[in-house]
Order: C-alpha cells, then sequence, then structure tokens
C-alpha cells in the first residue's frame, strides 16, 4: 500500500515551545545576566523542587554532568563495582565509568521494560560487595521502585536515580526524582520540557547539594583569589537556557496530557495487531509518557537481523519487524527509532558482567539467535535484547495532529498485511 509522504517531518520527540520562554530568556538579556548566575537559575531550582517535592535542586548544563556528581557524591572510587541499568541510554552508565567505576548490568523485566528486582537481588549475592545502584525509568515508565528500595536498603547500598526520561512522573503518588539519594532530571532537546540543554542534581542532603553546586563552579574555595582543594568542574547551567526552562515548567503538565493522549490513539488504533504497547501500570503509576513504543509479538516477526551497525529483514506476509515498520515510517516523513541498544550488547561495555534474573548471564543468553536462551518461565533469559530485536519507538511529538497519527497507524498496519 502506499502513502502521501507528510509534508513536514513528524519527529519521535521534539522541543514544543510556547513563547513565555522568549520572556525570561529576555529579561536575562534585558539585565545582564548573561552567565550561570542569575535569576531564572534560583527560579527553576525553586520550581524543581516544588514540583519534584525534593530538597535541594542544582540545575546544571546536562542531565549527564548531573549523573557524574551523583557518581562521584556516590563515592565510586577507581574500581568500584556499580550496578546499572541495562537497557538505557549511556548517559546513565558512562558517569560511573568517568569515576573509575566499572558498571555490572542488570537485566530489565518484562513488566515495566526497567531494572528487574530479581536479578538485582542476584547480582547482590554474586557482588555483596556493591555500594552504588543506578536505576532508570525508560521512556517515561516508572521502575518498580519500592522492590527495588527494599533490597538496596537490605544492602546498604546508595540509589541514584536517572529521571531524565520520566520528569513529571509520579510512582505510588511521589515523583521521579526523589527516590534516590541522588538524582538526576534533563533539559535536553527531545525530553519532556527542555531548555534546548541542561540537566538538574537533586537530593535531600543539604551538605551534597552545596558540595554539587561547588564542583560544578570549578570547586573555588571562599578566598578572594581562585583558591582550590578540590578537583572543579564547569558544569553550571547558563542563565539564559534556565529563562528556557522557567517558561516550558508551566506547560509539563500539558505535555504530559498530549503524550498520554498520543499513548492512548496508539493503543486503540495498532489494538488488533499482533503486537503489544509498552507496559503501563495504571494502578501504581502515571507514567509521563515521553515515548509510545511497541513490541511486536514473538509469533509475528518477519525475519530480521542486526550486525553492529547495520540490518536486513525479509517481509513476510501477515508478520513485520521493527526496521520494516522504521523504514516505512522513514519512507514518509516520520521519524521512529529502535529500543535503546542494551548497555551489555554495546561494544564498548561487551566484556562488563551481566546479570539475568536466572542462569548465569550472557554465556547463556545470545539474543543475536532467535529467542535465545529461555529461562524456566518459558520466556527469553535476556529480557533486553528480546525487547530491543522486537519492540521500537514510535513518532510521539506533541505537535503531531490526530491525522497525522492516524496515517502512521495505517502505514504500521500495512506492514503486517
Ligand atoms: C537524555 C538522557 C540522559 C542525559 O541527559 P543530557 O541532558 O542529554 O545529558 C541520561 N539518561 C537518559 C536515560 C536520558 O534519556
Amino acid at each position: 500500500m502506499e502513502f502521501k509522504a507528510f509534508e513536514n517531518k513528524v519527529w519521535l520527540s521534539s522541543p514544543t515551545m510556547h513563547g513565555e520562554e522568549m520572556e525570561y530568556v529576555k529579561e536575562a538579556y534585558d539585565t545582564n545576566w548573561m552567565s550561570t548566575v542569575g535569576k531564572n537559575i534560583n527560579e527553576v531550582e525553586k520550581i524543581t523542587c516544588e514540583k519534584i517535592g525534593c530538597k535541594y535542586a542544582v540545575a546544571l548544563s546536562a542531565g549527564t554532568a548531573a549523573l557524574h556528581l551523583a557518581v562521584k557524591a556516590a563515592g565510586v572510587r577507581p574500581g568500584d563495582k556499580v550496578f546499572c541499568s541495562d537497557m538505557t541510554f549511556d548517559a546513565t552508565v558512562n558517569p560511573v565509568v568517568y569515576e573509575g567505576g566499572i558498571p555490572v548490568f542488570i537485566d530489565s523485566e518484562y513488566e515495566t521494560w526497567n531494572m528487574d528486582p530479581k536479578a538485582l537481588e542476584r547480582a547482590f549475592e554474586i557482588y555483596p560487595e556493591v555500594k552504588v545502584v543506578v536505576i532508570v525509568h525508560l521512556y517515561g515508565t516508572p521502575c518498580q521502585m519500592n522492590e527495588i528500595k527494599e533490597i538496596c536498603d537490605r544492602h546498604n547500598a546508595i540509589i541514584i536515580e536517572d529521571a531524565a526520561e520520566a520528569l513529571g512522573a509520579t510512582y505510588k503518588g511521589k515523583s521521579c526524582g526523589q527516590f534516590g539519594n541522588y538524582n538526576a532530571i534533563s533539559f535536553n532537546g527531545n525530553k519532556i520540557i527542555t531548555g534546548s540543554s541542561g540537566g538538574m542534581f537533586l537530593t535531600d542532603d543539604e551538605e551534597m547539594a552545596n558540595k554539587v553546586r561547588k564542583w560544578s563552579t570549578q570547586s573555588r574555595e571562599n578566598a578572594p583569589w581562585y583558591q582550590h582543594e578540590e578537583l572543579g568542574y564547569n558544569y553550571r547551567m547558563s542563565n539564559v537556557i534556565a529563562g528556557v526552562v522557567r517558561g516550558q515548567y508551566k506547560y509539563l503538565d500539558e505535555h504530559i496530557a498530549q503524550k498520554k493522549a498520543i499513548y492512548e490513539r496508539y493503543k486503540e488504533g495498532l489494538k488488533d495487531l499482533p503486537l503489544q504497547m509498552n507496559p503501563v501500570d495504571e494502578e501504581n503509576t502515571r507514567p509521563n509518557y515521553w515515548l509510545s513504543c511497541i513490541l511486536i509479538n514473538e509469533e509475528a516477526m518477519c525475519k530480521q537481523v542486526r550486525s553492529e551497525q547495520e540490518y536486513l529483514y525479509v517481509s513476510e506476509k501477515g508478520k513485520s519487524c521493527p526496521h520494516e515498520i522504521l523504514d516505512t515510517l522513514f519512507k514518509y516523513n516520520a521519524e521512529g527509532r529502535p529500543i535503546w541498544k542494551p548497555m551489555h550488547m554495546q561494544p564498548i561495555y561487551r566484556n562488563n558482567a551481566f546479570i539475568t534474573r536466572e542462569g548465569d548471564g550472557r554465556a547463556k543468553t545470545n539474543a543475536y539467535i532467535k529467542g535465545g536462551t529461555l529461562g524456566k518461565d518459558g520466556r527469553p533469559l535476556d529480557v533486553g535484547m528480546d525487547i530491543f530485536q522486537r519492540g521500537l519507538c514510535l513518532p510521539s511529538d506533541n505537535k503531531m495532529t490526530p491525522e497525522q497519527q492516524d496515517m502512521i497507524i495505517e502505514m504500521i498496519r500495512s506492514c503486517f498485511e
């Protein structure tokens, strides 16, 4: 079936501006606070604390900078193993390595696509010395926080929460970004609200908030000259960027409502196809629905193989695969994306340990081979690679019209014909 290409590209998730951002940017300009000091910064820190319910927020140049200083705050030393979510963006994990730590990857679960508490428990059996756990709420869907926190508390481990994709999401009524000891959010251009870039370190620990603020401004001591006792970083947020974030914050709830409507329209429009949407636990959580994703049923997958940088598939009647759908969307000027490739399969982290809910990890779970090894429950043991193989992110832009989305749904449908 042929479709008419979209005149303007339908993006995965692009910035949605409202005009008020410019007023705060202009205020920074007019008052000459064109620096990493100023009212916009103070205001966005205040607003963030109020929205999320944390005591302290330090505005930084990026979510990655916030994660880096969180890893430093957690006291990770060279050679320390750190448990990390496996299916995530590499910015969750790289900061561990900046400090010389060694990520140990914990497999995902089908229930949330986030860190599997059962695999985390096993990881502590294998590495009881580990003291830091980095978790992510992927695509704006909260992890099973109670289970993870209980396990970490029992092992006296510090939690670093990467809430970069989950600003505004809640778990049992509490906001993401306040569950860990040290937490990070992001205002990167594709996030639920944006500053064009930027991020924030969040904590309830006053002493650490002050330390992070100091580290982020080159660790200057309180002296008349440049005096330094510790290693410093130039990580502070610009007052111009903070102006954009300040204007965007008012629209956070509106953006979430739009993203939720997109998710629900996909769910309804695709319900008779052999696939599922990314999971939502409506009883316990309110995701921010940042990206809508689908997971194609195993029996409806046509043949698809991936090398390190290329892919091939064979179209088949009644079946499809992520790359057939992505190619179709691309052909008509819409942007989808594969699921974030699990860290344990990334060339840079391939030799790091990877812990699954049973068995002894990667040796038995090469999911490049169709299906991979199955667990006792009959499901693939390497959950992250299974989701990567069968899943994809759909165009989830706030500005996509219902008509455009209906077209996208028809395009996806055509792939299964
Ligand atoms: C975007 C993102 C980050 C990094 O945030 P930046 O502000 O781009 O540095 C970290 N973790 C996850 C999961 C992200 O999606």
